[in-house]
């Protein structure tokens, strides 16, 4: 991941303390009625105005309805670039349904100390505070804001606000490299692996059970709102422990390679192993990739918090090839067996190995970061074998 300026969000539930909150939400309802009015106004031209002519075009009526000047730039740059995306794919009109709004630093007041936040979006400033925890917000203390989001949705407002960060990864001594799995993910740093168990199996017994429910009542579950209120609650809570895992995961594998001076490896997924395919259902399959997806994520927002540099390889074949010699494995079930130079794994390990001479290779190549392969011990160096022995090991793996 190459360094630069990155965007942080801290998200949080937000309570009007000043100002009121039907005041609030009025302007957020005429917010969303002029975007919405503007959208159709641009919908009908065969021809998409530039940027110069949509103001002159709305920035009065805009302006009529009250809105500071920056709010109006927004709302009619967001309108130009809907209309424009949905044209371009050949969508239909965009809708606006939930009620949003940015609004620039010249329109808001960040106070973090307090965890206030003013805003205004017409002619009267709100003051909103922020509902989460101390330490999350001061996290952020020393970061500069550059825009801030406030939305309704369910009868709770949010507010995200966007920090801008410098990411200046450090010159890693060595990589990490992690092989993930449902089950488990497997680390590897060139002498020892080690495997932590994840939690995303529960995630998938709890959405299993929702699956379960809407099987059992077919036709019943849309509409019985006790039925419904079940199965929603299972697919939060199967949500949150994902998330939850994925965050505790993230920092202490962060700090760990911080610690040590270490950049994490990831699997830039497009499809995960083989097997969890094969085997795997759609909940299966669909959790995997929302589980790999928040995983990384979370490994991201942790490295550019810490410094950490992260490299993505493509985890193609990285299972099928032996790390030791690069003959095609042989697997029974998940043990990998190399018929040429002895060695017996199991399939993740094999992957976290692989990965990690990956990216030494690809290092390797490149100036001034080539953290040189440490001399191979503990799993991967073996005994020379006799080649009966050898036989026989494989033999008696091999019947397990
Ligand atoms: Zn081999």
């Amino acid at each position: 991941m190459p360094e630069g300026v990155y965007r942080r969000a801290l998200k949080a539930k937000v309570e009007v303390i000043e100002g009121g909150v039907n005041d609030l939400l009025w302007d957020l309802a005429i917010h969303r009625y002029v975007l919405q009015r503007v959208i159709d106004a641009l919908w009908e031209l065969n021809k998409l105005p530039k940027r110069g002519q949509v103001h002159q075009l709305f920035y009065l009526m805009l302006r009529g309805y009250g809105f500071r000047a920056h709010i109006a730039r927004n709302i009619y740059r967001t309108a130009l670039a809907l209309v424009k995306s949905a044209k371009k794919n050949g969508g239909r009109k965009p809708t606006i349904k939930k009620m949003s709004a940015r609004v620039d630093y010249q329109d808001a007041r960040v106070d973090l100390d307090n965890g206030v936040i003013k805003v205004i979006f017409r002619n009267k400033w709100y003051s909103l505070k922020l509902i989460h925890r101390r330490e999350y917000i001061e996290r952020f203390k020393y970061l500069r804001w550059k825009e801030i989001h406030v939305k309704y949705c369910n009868g709770v407002l949010y507010m995200s606000i966007i920090f801008e960060v410098k990411y200046a990864p450090y010159a890693s001594r060595n990589v990490l490299a992690l092989d993930i799995n449902l089950k488990q993910i497997v680390a590897y740093e060139g002498a020892s692996v080690r495997r932590y168990r994840t939690r995303f199996i529960d995630a998938l017994s709890k959405k299993a059970r929702a699956e379960e429910l809407q099987k059992k009542y077919p036709k019943r579950w849309r509409y019985n709102n006790r039925i419904l209120k079940r199965i929603k609650s299972l697919h939060e809570k199967a949500r949150n422990i994902v998330i939850g895992w994925c965050r505790k995961f993230a920092k202490e594998l962060i700090i760990k390679a911080k610690k040590h001076n270490y950049a994490i490896t990831l699997e830039y997924l497009t499809s995960l192993h083989e097997n969890t395919i094969k085997n795997g259902s759609a909940i299966t399959w669909k959790l995997t990739m929302f589980a790999y997806g928040k995983l990384r994520d979370a490994v991201i927002s942790k490295s550019i918090e810490c410094n950490v540099p992260v490299v993505f390889i493509n985890p193609r074949s990285t299972s099928s090839t032996c790390p030791r010699c690069s003959t095609k494995l042989v697997y029974n079930h998940r043990l990998g067996i190399c018929l040429k130079c002895n060695f017996v794994s199991d399939r993740d390990k094999v992957g976290a190995m692989n990965i990690w001479f990956k990216v030494l290779k690809a290092y390797a190549g490149m100036p001034g970061s080539s953290p040189s392969a440490p001399p191979m011990k503990g799993e991967i160096r073996q005994r020379r074998r006799t080649r009966d022995e050898r036989m026989k090991k494989v033999i008696k793996s091999i019947q397990i």
